[in-house]
């Protein structure tokens, strides 16, 4: 289940057909076969616009819906054939996110995979498809953003760790996939607003330089999670930075060759619909790939 050391059970691969298509096919398959999972693909053939349904007549449309369901199915096969690790592929119509999530739920699959492009600039501040379905999944959702057309191990995981009890789940799984992989794994914690927002148990003593404190105080917060979550060697990083960790934990993860980071979320909620959580930023920026773990709702 999302956040434990249990690994994923089944694995919902959903894909546009483009061509993001057979790279998160072959993540997909990976990691699947690394947790002995099957994986099932979806199309969701999401129609065209409204007023194109007026311009058709309704017997073209159902042809036309016809062609593209008989293709869909026909290319799924095809890629489902050169990747044993496929159980079963879906072609369904409907809203992607909402569609997406419904088989999710039907097929009892635990982790979403899905594709999305690198945006830089004002584009980061819109939101897209790969958004819609990361908010609507209801369980962790690995975004694949590899560039290369060959899939290459996991070699470095970067776990973001969010403080103050909200950071086992994404250390555990970190460290779980970390495992699998074998590949290395960082926990980065980043100090981004000091000390404005904090509350008083986290205001330094007297005597002390509150940023030395704070940081003193993360690291070891940071070794207890990952002796929790049996981690036996792990590097440990607290960044200190004037910018939002939305964007100091993608540029950390650029700086050092990370290809898979780690983050929670739990949800869009009160302004963050709006404004973008620091999942979001990191699923955005991100130079790599980022596993989402859905946790519980914030209070
Ligand atoms: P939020 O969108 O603020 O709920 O945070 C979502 C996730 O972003 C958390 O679960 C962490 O994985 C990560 N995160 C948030 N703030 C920090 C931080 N200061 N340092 C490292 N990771 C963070």
């Amino acid at each position: 289940m999302s956040g434990s050391s249990v690994d994923y059970r089944c694995l919902l691969a959903a894909v546009d057909l483009g061509d993001m298509t057979e790279r998160v096919l072959d993540r997909a398959v990976d990691l699947g076969g690394r947790c002995d999972a099957p994986v099932e693909v979806a199309n969701v053939l999401e129609g065209m616009p409204v007023f194109l349904y007026h311009a058709i007549a309704p017997e073209e449309l159902q042809t036309m819906l016809d062609r593209s369901t008989e293709s869909s199915r026909e290319r799924l096969g095809k890629l489902a054939e050169r990747r044993p690790g496929i159980r079963g592929t879906h072609t369904v119509m409907g809203i992607l996110a909402e569609e997406a999530r419904a088989l999710a739920d039907r097929i009892g699959s635990d982790l979403l995979v899905i594709g999305a492009h690198e945006r830089h600039g004002m584009a980061i501040l819109f939101r897209d498809r790969s958004d819609e379905i990361l908010h609507k999944a209801g369980r962790d959702t690995l975004v694949v953003k590899q560039t290369t057309p060959h899939v290459p191990p996991y070699r470095h995981v970067l776990a973001a760790v969010d403080l103050g009890g909200r950071g086992q789940p994404v250390v555990t799984r970190a460290a779980r996939i970390a495992g699998l992989y074998g590949a290395s794994l960082t926990l980065l914690h980043v100090i981004d607003c000091f000390p404005v927002d904090r509350s008083n148990t986290l205001i330094a003593p007297e005597d002390r330089d509150p940023l030395a404190y704070e940081r003193e105080d993360s690291l070891s917060q940071l070794e207890a999670l990952a002796s929790k979550a049996g981690v036996a060697q792990c590097r440990q990083e607290v960044v200190v930075s004037a910018h939002k960790a939305s964007r100091e934990i993608p540029a950390f993860a650029a700086a050092n060759g990370v290809d898979l980071v780690v983050t929670g979320s739990h949800g869009p909620y009160g302004l963050g619909r709006l404004l973008g959580s620091t999942a979001d930023g990191i699923v955005h920026r991100a130079p790599c790939d980022v596993l989402v773990v859905r946790l519980p709702a914030a209070v």
